[in-house]
């Protein structure tokens, strides 16, 4: 992996872009997920790469409904595992939910490959292919029938809008991670988190180990206050407030 020095301006986005990079020479994550994390970089980019109050909602009540779900599963593909393979870890750990490997650009050897690569850090996951998604004609219906097949809870972060859709008319519930406010995943599921992978997940790790003591009664109160189109439209709008502020601040 190249070394990228720590006073960079910019050593935060390189370092992730090398670990994505050497994610494709490992087999882990698929060439076209390098595309998929460079759009993700310019919603970072335009949000001010931080997390902002909308952000911090969303994974409260995604943290929720998984506490609250009979069988919750997180959905693992190349970027996530190159992204954040520990912190996939300990989240599913925290929450009880099951890691499965689940991915769009599909091959037998990635799947092994990322299961290898997340059990390299001691995790348990899922990649079974044993069983079908109703509705589906690609390869993307097969999942596993201990993980999504049963599931009633689905977190599929940085994906795309069809499999958001399907596991919808499959009867789950969806949380996604996306940067992207307008995508269609970001619309179609039932909690969107605007966020950064790298920021999400461990802020979901400490949320995790708040809520997960509360009475259920607490948990369904965190969730009929939440609203998803509300949390999209302030994150728009939030895009819109920096790139004023910018506008603005080149002038000066
Ligand atoms: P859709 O089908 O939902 O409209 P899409 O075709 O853009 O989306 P993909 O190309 O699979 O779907 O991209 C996955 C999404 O993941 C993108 O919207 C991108 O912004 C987002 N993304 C990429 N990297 C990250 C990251 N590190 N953290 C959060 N989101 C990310």
């Amino acid at each position: 992996m190249t070394h990228v020095p720590e006073n960079h301006p910019r050593y935060l986005s390189l370092k992730y872009r090398e670990i994505i990079a050497e994610g494709v020479r490992r087999g882990i994550t698929a060439i076209e997920g390098m595309t998929a994390h460079g759009r993700g970089e310019t919603f970072d980019y335009i949000l001010g790469e931080k997390t902002h109050d909308f952000a911090f909602e969303a994974e409260r009540a995604a943290v929720a409904l998984m506490l609250l779900s009979r069988h919750p599963v997180i959905s693992v593909n190349g970027n996530t595992a190159a992204l954040v393979p520990k912190e996939i870890i300990e989240l599913s750990e925290v929450l009880s939910a099951v890691l499965e490997v689940n991915i769009f650009h599909f091959s037998e050897e990635r799947v092994r490959n990322i299961k290898e690569y997340i059990e390299s850090f001691g995790g348990k996951i899922l990649a079974d292919l044993d069983a079908e998604l109703k509705g589906l004609t690609s390869a993307r219906r097969m999942v596993s029938s201990k993980g999504i097949l049963i599931a009633d809870t689905v977190m599929v972060p940085l994906e795309d809008g069809d499999r958001c859709e399907i596991l919808k008319t499959n009867g789950k519930k969806t949380i996604t991670i996306d940067l992207n406010p307008l995508s269609r995943t970001s619309r179609m599921a039932d909690i969107t988190i605007v966020d950064n992978i790298i920021r999400a997940i461990p802020n979901m790790i400490k949320i995790a180990e708040e809520l997960k003591d509360y009475p259920k009664k607490e948990l369904e109160e965190i969730l009929a206050r939440y609203d998803n189109k509300k949390i999209l439209n302030r994150s728009i709008i939030a895009i819109r407030d920096y790139l004023t502020e910018k506008a603005t601040e080149v002038m000066s």
